[in-house]
């Protein structure tokens, strides 16, 4: 059983006042908050161990590259990735997308098709119309039902050896369905596709196995995940890895330079060019500690109990309705009140010290689906409690009095 009481404490943040009141932080799915811990960390790396790595003789940066590779290390053992080499630092998910679309620039020709699905966040879309736009290949897309989930037998028909790519979150942002990822990939595996999984959503809930899942491409944000935020990784499997070519040229990434040729360096250094984010990914290893000295099954069983009860809470309030009504669902709940406009709900709670999102969470595809303008998402972490849904309930039952 998870400690919420305890937990809270190591969040400096949760104890502070928004507009004269208590903060409520419902915004997880747009970025986790920093434990003690991981605030710490940084500070003991820019207080003792500052230095470039991977270059210097002396010893500051010695200890500095041991610490940086010790968090790949984590990462890889977190991931369950078969190397440590297969682990790529980069700024978030969004440049991790981007490293593998361009990539595939290299890979892909004319009739060539991609299939994305429609529940993706923008940063999952955009690369890949770029992608398609470069190469002339094709975009197909996955479509959704009404519980905001995917028609994996409308998937069926789209895959052909002609599929080169597909690409799907784990989990999505907007809705927090949970989609059947391992389906997805045994399918597309069928017809000699790889398969990009956005996980930035799962992993603050779940513990992925990129071997076990067999998947080829795994991304994910240390900011949504108790970690800094432009910081995140890449997943690659070695072969697939060897197959891109680099992204961006500079430091770092080279074997040998000279104005006739330049030859690249091993994996991961392939696509690492120029100083990391140090400190970043050292911490991005510390917040994997924290949130595993927790625990992922208990962080999960408390969380489906904040959404069991949030959900129940909110639908007792008339003329709410709920979008992404799947079973397979994280703690994630998108609403609107009727007739009344999303970001009107928004800046009440706001006044009250309860922070949500409003919008359409980078998503439009899906709120296009729904013919909505956007919803108020309410995003819980395993730091939130049940009182603090019962303030969020009040707070909506006062907005929808003062705007009917
Ligand atoms: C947040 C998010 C992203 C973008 O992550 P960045 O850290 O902004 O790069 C992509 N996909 C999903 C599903 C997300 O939730």
């Amino acid at each position: 059983m998870l400690n919420v009481e305890d937990i809270r404490k190591d969040f400096p943040i949760l104890s502070r006042e928004v507009n004269g009141k208590p903060l409520v932080y419902f915004d997880n799915a747009a970025t986790s908050q920093t434990p003690q811990q991981v605030i710490d960390a940084i500070v003991d790396y820019y207080s003792n161990y500052n230095a470039n790595i991977h270059r210097g003789v002396h010893t500051l940066s010695q200890e500095a590259t041991d610490l940086y590779e010790q968090a790949r290390q984590k990462i890889q053992a977190h991931f369950n990735a078969k190397h440590s080499y297969e682990i790529i630092f980069t700024s978030g998910t969004t440049h991790s997308i981007n490293l593998v679309a361009n990539g595939f620039s290299a890979l892909l020709k004319k009739g060539d098709e991609i299939i994305v699905s429609a529940l993706e966040h923008h940063s999952n879309i955009v690369p890949w119309q770029m992608l398609c736009e470069r190469t002339g290949a094709t975009l197909k897309v996955i479509p959704m039902n009404d519980d905001g989930e995917l028609v994996m037998s409308e998937y069926d028909k789209l895959l052909s050896k002609n599929t080169k790519l597909v690409f799907t979150n784990h989990i999505s942002n907007a809705l927090g369905t949970i989609n059947p990822i391992e389906y997805i990939i045994a399918k597309a595996h069928e017809v000699g596709a790889a398969v990009l999984i956005d996980g930035a959503q799962a992993c603050p809930h779940i513990k992925p196995d990129v071997q076990d899942l067999d998947v080829d491409f795994y991304v994910a944000s240390a900011h949504k995940m108790c970690g800094p935020t432009g910081m995140g990784m890449l997943y690659g499997k070695e072969e697939w890895l060897n197959k891109l070519p680099p992204y961006q040229g500079g430091g770092e990434m080279i074997a040998e330079v000279s104005f006739e040729k330049t030859t690249y360096a091993d994996l991961p250094h392939k696509f690492e060019a120029g100083t990391p984010n140090i400190a970043g990914g050292i911490v991005f290893g510390t917040a994997i500690d924290y949130m595993n000295a927790i625990g992922f099954d208990a962080i999960a069983k408390y969380e489906n109990e904040l959404l069991e009860y949030g959900t129940q809470k909110l639908l007792e309030i008339e003329g709410l309705k709920i979008y992404g009504t799947s079973q397979h669902k994280t703690s994630v709940l998108s609403f609107n009140l009727e007739g009344i406009h999303p970001y009107d709900v928004g800046s009440i709670l706001d006044k009250l010290g309860i922070a949500v999102r409003t919008g359409h969470h980078c998503a439009q595809p899906i709120m296009d689906y729904y013919k909505i303008p956007g919803t108020i998402r309410a995003s819980f972490a395993f730091y939130n409690t049940k009182a603090e849904i019962d303030a969020l309930v009040e707070g909506v039952k006062k907005a929808k009095m003062m705007l009917s």
